[in-house]
């Protein structure tokens, strides 16, 4: 879209004649995508992630078209063969691309999806380097990282915002300032900024205001020396966001306003809060937002329309009920491993308006001899995807158990996979019952491997990722959940349910209510005789957000709230 037809479409969606906005039109530097770029100070783990997303939930509910994307300084080329205990959970897009897990909270702080181009590293931007020098496109120059690797993150960085789908685009910067890794972002974050021009771009640094209790003071100094560096580098940042465990005070804001060269409202304050779906109303009382579109030379008439997020978090923090739920899996030491679906519990638990306590539960640990003390007190059992044989058994043991006490059970990917190993099992007398993943010998693949899997050597980005489409029986319990016959869901996995299985499954009582109209792929696994025993192929914890909480969570967590009332 050119930006003469880009700024009549800006009009029009603000609901305004182009000719209200006269001034607006006068200035042609105006009518072009605007970029926020979000760098981290001092210390890792401050948000950014969460400050992005609520800045653009910010945005998004003044009628802004915004998306956000994350530029990680890893040489992986993604996250798809990092271990958990690394890096948290991989988030996987619609079209498949295995990505940070901050685009999940972009996903649901905005509720629009994400792709492949919202999530680079730079494993991707050497290899596009490399793969150009290969192409002998560089003509016979030395390939550098100035300009050569600023080049292509600079292309990266714009990629998004050329679709003319979007009238604000956040990059968030992976790492902190100062890391040797990040400084060829950094450089580019400078380079575009002076090639989009005055008024088109800016920067918010993220920062730590430590409070030191011995001394009883919060403390500027972190703050002053991150910003610093960031000079150093060319980079002034126009907006300061300080997370402290304590507010602000007046004399404070002007101190770091004064050292660090911004103005006294461009120093905001992000207070620890009880949970991040806060932050928003957080940032917008501290007119985050106002400031952002003031400094990028945008109109701010539509007040915020934050009723369905405010809707939301009153149900979040006014529950009638509480549950208990016990997650079965091998990360459960790290809670950023399962960060999908605790957040996914979190938006059906305010569907429901009941607090779910979500146990983790080491599989590892489960034997036939202590399930029922493992699973006591729990009202529904959440089996979690995951790779390898490592505590595959008690996974199958908490299983068994729920499966025979009638207590609700959830099993996704890998769990799915395994209730219908147990089901092989104990149901269908398969004693050795497997997935060939676990045991390449097994006498009864029940799962085995996808056809098209088989002739694949690399690991990173081969398994069956993204949306497919999927088929559910009339008259099961997932049509009836997710209330049409047809729906898309995300994958991430190598094996799949074993069909020549199948009749002697349904007979038995677990039937395929889930089935991938082009392959015959089943993705849902359901009991008949049971209140909720639901397993699905695919990853639903990846589409829930806070407008759309994912009807089989939702589901799930109504069916232990009705478990618990009759316990
Ligand atoms: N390891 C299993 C597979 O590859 C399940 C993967 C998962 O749980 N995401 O099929």
């Amino acid at each position: 879209m050119n930006p003469v037809q880009n700024n009549v479409f800006y009009c029009l969606r603000l609901g305004n004649k182009p000719s209200d906005n006269k001034a607006f039109l006068a200035n042609p530097t105006d009518i072009m995508t605007k970029y926020i770029f979000v760098t981290g100070g001092v210390t890792s783990s401050l948000g950014k992630g969460i400050i992005s997303a609520s800045l653009a939930k910010l945005l998004q509910s003044r009628g802004y078209r915004v998306t956000i994307q994350k530029f990680d300084p890893y040489i992986n080329i993604d996250p798809g063969t990092l271990n958990p205990y690394e890096h948290g959970e991989c988030y996987v897009t619609e079209d498949g691309a295995e990505t940070d897990l901050d685009l999940g909270h972009y996903e649901r702080f905005l509720n629009v999806p994400t792709s492949k181009a919202n999530n680079i590293t730079t494993g991707r931007i050497y290899q596009n380097v490399i793969n150009k020098e290969r192409e002998g496109a560089y003509l016979g120059k030395t390939v550098q990282v100035v300009p050569h690797i600023t080049d292509e993150i600079k292309r990266n960085m714009k990629i998004l915002g050329e679709t003319g789908d979007y009238d604000i685009i956040i990059t968030e910067l992976g790492g902190t300032v100062g890391d040797i890794e990040s400084l060829p972002f950094i450089e580019a974050v400078r380079q575009l900024r002076w090639e989009l021009g005055s008024g088109n771009s800016l920067v918010i640094h993220l920062t730590l205001v430590p409070y030191l209790a011995a001394a009883g003071e919060l403390k500027t100094k972190p703050t002053q020396h991150s910003v610093k560096m960031l000079l150093e580098y060319g980079i002034q940042p126009d907006i300061l966001v300080c997370r402290t465990e304590h507010h602000l005070p007046q004399e404070l804001r002007k101190k770091i306003a004064l050292f660090c060269n911004v103005n006294i409202n461009a120093v905001i304050e992000s207070i620890d809060a009880s949970t991040i779906y806060d932050v928003p109303l957080l940032m917008l009382k501290e007119q985050l937002d106002k400031t952002v579109l003031s400094k990028l030379k945008l109109p701010n008439k539509n007040e915020p329309d934050l009723e369905n997020w405010k809707d939301f978090l009153g149900r979040l923090k006014n529950p009638t009920a509480e549950i208990n739920i016990g997650l079965v899996g091998k990360y459960v030491e790290l809670p950023d491993a399962y960060k999908s679906i605790t957040e996914a519990f979190i938006h059906a638990g305010a569907k429901n308006e009941c607090k779910v306590k979500v146990k983790c539960i080491h599989s590892e640990n489960i034997s036939a001899e202590n399930v029922a003390e493992k699973l006591k007190g729990l009202d529904g059992v959440l089996v979690a995807p995951g790779f390898g044989s490592r505590g595959i058994e008690g996974k199958i043991e908490a299983i068994k158990y729920v499966r025979e006490q009638q207590m609700p059970f959830f099993g996704i990917c890998l769990g799915m996979q395994c209730a219908v190993i147990e089901f092989a099992r104990n149901v269908l007398g398969l004693k050795e019952a497997h997935s060939i993943e676990m045991n390449e010998d097994t006498k009864d693949p029940v799962i085995s491997m996808m056809e098209e899997q088989k002739k694949i050597k690399n690991k990173g980005g081969t398994m069956r990722l993204g949306s497919y489409t999927c088929d559910l029986k009339k008259g099961s319990k997932a049509a009836a959940i997710y209330g049409k016959s047809r729906i898309t869901e995300r994958h991430r996995h190598r094996y799949e349910f074993n069909n020549s299985y199948l009749e002697q499954f349904e007979k038995a009582g677990m039937i395929a209510s889930g089935i991938n109209p082009e392959n015959n792929l089943v993705e849902i696994v359901e009991l008949k005789d049971h209140p909720f025993f639901i397993g699905g192929q695919f990853h639903p914890e990846l589409k829930s957000t806070v407008d759309n909480p994912h009807p089989l969570f939702v589901n799930f967590v109504a069916a232990a709230l009705s478990y618990s009332k009759k316990k």
